[in-house]
């Protein structure tokens, strides 16, 4: 290989960040569709650090959250998992993910891919000029919200359209709490560790 090349090609790497509280097939069906039609080579799925303002925290553990991730993510060889919001302390933001993240891949190509509703509130962000920098942003559609790039500069980001899963995190743990089942909107592996865990059945949690 003639000096300066690099050894491997930049590789395309999506980011999908969330709070994972628990994964749904809502999540793996954006990832998995922008994998294939972005060609990236992988996805990686952030779950986002706990909450340390509150102490009763209305989200569960980190630990639980990374771990369903991980279950839900296994079977596919394109998904990982990363651990870069949950061992930081302090609130998530995107920046400091896109931040880590570029850290540790410098000469790689970063795609955040991100819900038509967590879209909007991180382009608010009032520097979100220097989220662009650092990645793309792939917007995908969820039903019961709007795709927009309004009020975003031309071309920063791109509008996909995923098969409709009409699933949220809050209605699955309401679910669970209503003793109502869960399969077939999340994983089977992650079915079964909420049950093992006894996540989102403690009576007076939000
Ligand atoms: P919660 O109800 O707790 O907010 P959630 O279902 O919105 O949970 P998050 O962890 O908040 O899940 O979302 C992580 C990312 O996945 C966000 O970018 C969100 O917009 C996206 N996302 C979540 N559910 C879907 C879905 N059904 N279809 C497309 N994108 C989704
Ligand atoms: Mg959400």
């Amino acid at each position: 290989r003639p000096v300066g090349f690099p050894a491997m090609a930049k590789r395309r790497i999506g980011v999908m960040g969330g709070t994972f509280d628990p994964v749904h097939n809502g999540h793996l069906v954006a990832a998995s569709e922008v994998q294939v039609r972005f060609e990236l080579d992988e996805v990686i799925f952030v779950p986002t650090g706990n909450p340390w303002q509150k102490c009763h925290s209305a989200v569960s553990p980190a630990e639980d959250r990374y771990l369903m991730t991980v279950v839900a993510t296994a079977s596919n060889p394109r998904f990982s998992v990363s651990r870069v919001d949950i061992d930081r302390t302090g609130t998530t933001y995107t920046i400091d993910t896109l931040g880590d993240l570029r850290t540790q891949y410098p000469d790689d190509e970063l795609f955040f891919i991100t819900g038509a509703d967590a879209l909007e509130q991180i382009l608010s962000w009032h520097r979100a000029d220097e989220l662009f920098r650092l990645a793309h942003f792939i917007g995908v559609t969820r039903p019961g919200y709007r795709l927009v790039d309004d009020h975003l500069p031309p071309g920063a980001v791109s509008l996909v359209e995923v098969p409709a899963m009409a699933i949220s995190s809050t209605n699955c743990r309401d679910r669970v709490r209503d003793g109502l089942p869960v399969w077939y909107l999340v994983p089977d592996g992650v079915v079964q560790y909420i049950s093992k865990r006894e996540l989102y059945t403690a009576p007076e949690r939000a």
